[in-house]
């Protein structure tokens, strides 16, 4: 099936065209700028600039494609989680185009479609799939038997997302908004083994799959106000890598062990955090030697972007899952469970 996702959660305008597991457009307009001088994204700021560029973005979407929006089996959407005026913008421009064209609308869950979006990458999903989530909201593992209907979350953090912390401690080291591919980059030239920070919930009697980084996140603040009180230059490369480590070791090791205990051969890995040049590294390096299969999309998409949302709408669609209704409604906390929206009252179209 040929479907166009849009994607408004946060601050990327996303729309993507994909046909089938194949993708013919991927087109991205991010406000981001917009929010740097912030520190963080506003969501009012977000709300209007998806609003300016939805219109633009669709169309530059079906230009790349080389298709008509009459050419569309269906429209899919992110329904949620998500920022509310934001997602707002996205399911309103969905439920226009799905009216006026007369096409089946379904509201998808993010999350799911950040998984989802590797078919695109390296083709049809195994069942079950184990999907390690890292993102600016999330960090979960999750055993999805079914993409389009069936997400079992094993484990999730218990404070702060991966990307959150990295976010955290690029302020921490005056790295600026968005703080992930910053710390990514000077990571490079510094020290992964200078600083020993503290891997969260790795215990014996802790939670196997659960995550905890917001103390990591302070023992880094604390280590480089040390250093500032004793005057004493912040060796920030070595902070960013040693901190990157950190990270990225109790995720791959966590997953390979989700994969181990619940005889799954392998791993993917999903979300904006999955961009990160060490992570994909390290999983690779262990899920070799586990002899555990990874898949991770290219960068680009696991970022936010609309052909993730594209993807899992045609899955639905070849599956035969239910549309949503015309007034599907937008829900920020949509929990991970709940990979689409129905229909609310019976469908109007
Ligand atoms: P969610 O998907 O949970 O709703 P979100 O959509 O805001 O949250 P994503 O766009 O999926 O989040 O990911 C954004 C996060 O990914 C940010 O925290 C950002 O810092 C982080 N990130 C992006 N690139 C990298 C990178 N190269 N290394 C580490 N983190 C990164
Ligand atoms: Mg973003
Ligand atoms: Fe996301």
């Amino acid at each position: 099936p040929l479907v166009l996702g849009i994607e408004t959660s946060c601050d990327e305008t996303g729309v993507g065209i994909v046909r089938g597991t194949t993708l013919l457009a991927d087109e991205v307009a991010s406000s981001v700028d917009e929010h740097a001088r912030f520190g963080g994204v506003v969501p009012e700021v977000a709300s209007r600039a998806h609003l300016e560029a939805m219109v633009p973005t669709i169309r530059r979407a079906l230009r790349t494609a080389g298709v008509t929006a009459r050419d569309l089996d269906a429209i899919a959407v992110t329904a949620g989680p998500g920022l509310a005026g934001a997602l707002l913008v996205g399911v309103s421009a969905a439920k226009a185009y799905a009216y006026a064209l007369g096409k089946p609308l379904y509201g998808v869950n993010h999350l799911a479609s950040h998984i989802c979006v590797d078919q695109l990458e390296h083709g049809p999903l195994p069942e079950p799939t184990m999907a390690l989530l890292v993102s600016g909201g999330h960090s979960s593992l999750l055993l999805a038997p079914d993409i389009t209907s069936d997400v079992r979350p094993l484990g999730a953090t218990i404070d702060d997302a991966a990307g959150e912390a990295f976010d955290k401690v690029a302020r921490v080291l005056g790295l600026g908004f968005p703080g992930g591919p910053a710390v990514d980059r000077l990571a490079r030239e510094g020290d992964p083994a200078a600083i020993a920070f503290p891997r969260g919930l790795t215990g014996p009697r802790d939670a196997p799959y659960d995550f905890s980084f917001s103390g990591l996140k302070t023992s880094v603040a604390r280590w480089v106000e040390a250093r500032q009180r004793a005057g004493q230059p912040v060796p920030v490369a070595d902070v960013a890598a040693s901190f990157q480590e950190a990270v990225t070791d109790v995720l791959t090791r966590k997953a390979i062990r989700a994969c181990q205990e619940h005889g799954v051969d392998h791993l993917m890995i999903g979300g904006g955090v999955a961009a990160n040049s060490r992570l994909r590294a390290m999983a690779e390096e262990r899920c070799a030697d586990a002899g555990i299969r990874l898949r991770v999309p290219r960068a680009k998409l696991c970022t936010d972007n609309g052909a993730m949302v594209a993807a899992l709408g045609a899955e639905m669609v070849a599956r035969g899952r239910a549309a949503s209704a015309i007034d599907l409604p937008a829900d920020s906390s949509l929990p991970v469970t709940e990979i689409s929206v129905p229909a609310v009252v019976e469908r109007l179209l």
